[in-house]
């Protein structure tokens, strides 16, 4: 009897009592608005941000309405122009080029390696050619490239480094927290990440100018006092009114749900790393499937884990992938000609204009299969899931 797997790949578990009541709570007051206090009140958005940067080991922070709206407010506040070259690792998701699509940036898009990571030798290559003083470094799927080899490259080149930690809030790379690297760090807090608002994204640095300029852009009505995690004053003063209002505010609602979830994240990370190591040993007794051994200095959150199917060619992928959806297993592929359901390939961002050809990158994404790793799969679960991609790879044998 061929077994099918039943739960869904995309619920994520209930939001913490404490979460939901708060919430309610101030649903009571009305007061929604980041801005809307009364004498002595210090708003839900603002403490959220105090407690972020606490625990992200930031100066500042900035609670916004995206991750791709803090990628867009980080690239402005860190000073790219309409026109500037920015590099960028190719493998990421769409908010990525679309930020710098919103801030008329010029991508100059980097190949990935065998294991998802920025490549370092083509970062080099192509930092030397084109001048560029940016590097938007997307840490996808939460795969960390070597840090310090990139941060030398950043030093050697004069790049700004801005990082998108969508994937690895709560990772770390040589005890470092992830996003502690650049100038200024990206985090989401959409429903598939590690934290859930819905919507939502956080903005962290510990340099003063690009965090008065950041929260002057979220659309702070010059109430930028009411920040939680802000510079002084003399910050403003100097860029307050060179930094046009993007409307990107968080709300307190939001935040109310986030607060909590700031204290559980610690658990859930060894949750997910330990659904992950299952699914890493189930997948690796499969043949023509390859699991890449993570680097030994990254302290990862497995949210989601990626394999190669190595012994697949890319006419027979999507039928693996169909046959594995037929079983109730949802893999996303990589390789697919047509974006589909937050997948997609860098040559469908045709508004960035003419895009490289980038061999490597797409042949590592023609074999590059994905599967969410929701906190409402038991670890009996994940072992049922890895059976069953062996068992129908086998039939692709
Ligand atoms: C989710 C995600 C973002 C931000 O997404 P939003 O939906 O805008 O919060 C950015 N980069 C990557 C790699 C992501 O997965």
């Amino acid at each position: 009897m061929t077994r099918k797997f039943t739960k869904p790949f995309t619920q994520q578990e209930p939001l913490p009592e404490a979460a939901i009541e708060r919430a309610v709570e101030i649903m009571r007051t009305g007061r929604l608005h980041r801005y809307n206090v009364v004498d002595g009140e210090e708003a839900e958005a603002s403490v959220l941000e105090r407690e972020f940067a606490a625990w992200q080991g930031s100066r500042y922070c900035l609670a916004c309405s995206s991750g791709g709206a803090a990628i867009q407010i980080a690239l402005r506040a860190a000073g790219v122009k309409p026109g500037d070259r920015v590099l960028a690792n190719a493998y990421t998701l769409a908010p990525v080029p679309g930020a710098m699509f919103a801030v008329g940036a010029e991508p100059v898009l980097i190949e990935i390696d065998n294991d998802w990571h920025t490549d370092l030798g083509d970062l080099a290559a192509k930092a030397a050619a084109s001048g560029a003083r940016f590097l938007l470094l997307s840490h996808m799927r939460g795969h960390i490239a070597d840090m310090d080899a990139i941060t030398t490259l950043c030093e050697r080149f004069g790049l700004t480094m801005i990082e998108d930690c969508a994937h690895t809030m709560g990772a770390r790379w040589k005890g470092i927290r992830s996003g502690n690297h650049g100038r200024v760090a990206c985090f989401s807090a959409q429903t598939y990440k590690h934290v859930n608002a819905g919507e939502g994204g956080l903005l962290s640095t510990d340099d003063a100018e690009l965090a008065a300029r950041a929260i002057v852009h979220s659309g702070s009505y010059m109430l930028y006092g009411r920040h939680g995690a802000a510079p002084d004053e003399e910050a403003f003063r100097r860029v307050r009114l060179d930094s046009a209002n993007l409307s990107s505010r968080m709300d307190n609602l939001r935040a109310a749900i986030l607060r909590p979830q700031l204290a559980t994240i610690g658990d859930n990370i060894v949750r997910w790393n330990t659904r992950y190591q299952i699914l890493e040993q189930g997948l690796r007794k499969a043949s023509g499937l390859r699991v890449p051994e993570r680097h030994q200095h990254e302290a990862y959150v497995g949210s989601s884990i990626q394999f190669q199917a190595e012994a697949l060619s890319a006419d027979v992928l999507p039928a693996f992938v169909a046959a594995c959806g037929e079983r109730g297993v949802e893999i996303k592929w990589f390789g697919d000609d047509e974006p589909r359901a937050f997948t997609s390939r860098y040559d469908s961002w045709r508004y960035l204009g003419d895009l490289p050809d980038l061999p490597r990158t797409r042949a590592v994404l023609s074999k590059t299969c994905d599967l969410r790793i929701p906190l409402t799969f038991s670890e009996d679960d994940c072992r049922d899931i890895a059976a069953i991609i062996g068992e129908v790879m086998a039939g692709f044998a």
